[in-house]
């Protein structure tokens, strides 16, 4: 049985003006027609990516939601401690030390993974942060970024192309003319992003990653979802991998939707060695001795390897053309909204 709106009260519309009142009254919000289009697409896409990838031979596995350590490469944001038996853990911020773990176990792996990022209170209206979403992290072994990335270019055709498909209606319903991505997507290197940055008067930071307000001008350029490679590693965590030939440069890459839509997705190459990680740890700050059983599994040896983790909701509230995130989460947690 599906349930209609509440009658009365707010019309769905004023709700997603109004994000603090959305959030708040989430239980009147999700009754709408809008809120189960969203969902529903929201759906569509989690199945498309799911049968992609086992088609091409993935396993899923169960993502962790603590852990004592996690992803600390989050671009500044907080992330929150439980106390854990006499111990004290971490929400996941990103699973991509245990993915690492996961695909010694299998080549391929994937998850939809839960992640907790205190991002400042000012990203409330950015319209795509959220501070809870999920990610669908993949990781591969033995294999490279040029790989990951056409792997990514396919996944992405299949959820955008699934739901054109299948979610007719509910695109209808959200006034959402969606295009198909080519099948290859364009790629650019970070030089060149910040070169076409420069141009339109932005005095960037080479060391440092794309701010956000930049990278949303950028995808203003782009009728097409691309690929920002060759990030520098100061700007990286330290489980990318440096690139033997250019020094400086770590094998890495942000997928950014068009639109002014901005990034969707980060990944990689990884450092896999005892010693790659050490000398990354002592560049980006992060002391070994924290991370315990992820450098006791390094010494034991795991494969190369190589993956990206997508934002569910941020693709979401793309293919369904969604001015602000917190309409595709079905819960949603936004920064500073408690
Ligand atoms: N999942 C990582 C992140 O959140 C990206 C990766 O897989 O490299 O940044
Ligand atoms: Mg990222």
């Amino acid at each position: 049985m599906v349930l209609e709106p509440i009658p009365r009260r707010r019309l769905s519309s004023e709700v997603a003006k109004d994000v603090e009142s959305g959030v708040r009254f989430r239980y009147r919000s999700i009754r709408t027609p809008r809120a189960r289009a969203i969902l529903q697409v929201q759906h569509q896409i989690s199945r498309a990516c799911r049968r992609f990838l086992d088609s091409k031979g993935f396993m899923e596995v169960l993502a962790p939601i603590i852990g004592p350590v996690t992803d600390p490469g989050i671009r500044g944001a907080g992330t929150v401690v439980v106390p854990f038996y006499g111990k004290m853990y971490v929400l996941m911020t990103s699973m991509i030390l245990y993915k690492q773990m996961a695909m010694a176990s299998y080549p391929r792996v994937y998850s939809f993974s839960p992640n907790v990022r205190l991002e400042p209170s000012a990203s409330k209206s950015t319209g795509r942060h959220l501070a809870e979403f999920y990610q669908l992290d993949l990781e591969m072994a033995n294999t490279s970024c040029d790989e990951v990335m056409a792997l990514g270019d396919r996944l992405l055709y299949e959820a955008i192309n699934s739901v054109h498909k299948e979610c007719k209606t509910q695109l209808e319903q959200l006034g959402r003319t969606l295009h198909l991505p080519p099948r290859h997507l364009p790629r650019i290197t970070f030089t060149e992003a910040l070169k076409i940055l420069a141009d339109e008067g932005f005095d960037l930071d080479p060391k440092a990653e794309i701010p956000w307000i930049a990278e949303h001008h950028l995808s203003l350029f782009f009728n097409t979802p691309f690929w920002i490679t060759d990030y520098p590693y100061t700007s990286r965590g330290f489980f990318y991998l440096v690139d033997d030939d250019r020094p400086g440069v770590v094998r890495s890459m942000d997928l950014l939707l068009p639109e002014g839509y901005g990034e969707i997705s980060s990944g990689g190459e990884r450092e896999y060695t005892v010693e790659g990680v050490t000398r990354r740890m002592r560049e980006t700050g992060d002391d070994p001795q924290k991370y315990g059983w992820y450098i006791d599994m390094l010494e034991e040896g795991i494969p190369p390897s190589a993956g990206f983790g997508i934002g569910m909701e941020r693709l979401t509230r793309y293919i369904c053309g969604i001015p602000h995130i917190w309409e595709c989460s079905p819960f949603p947690k936004v920064p500073g909204i408690p």
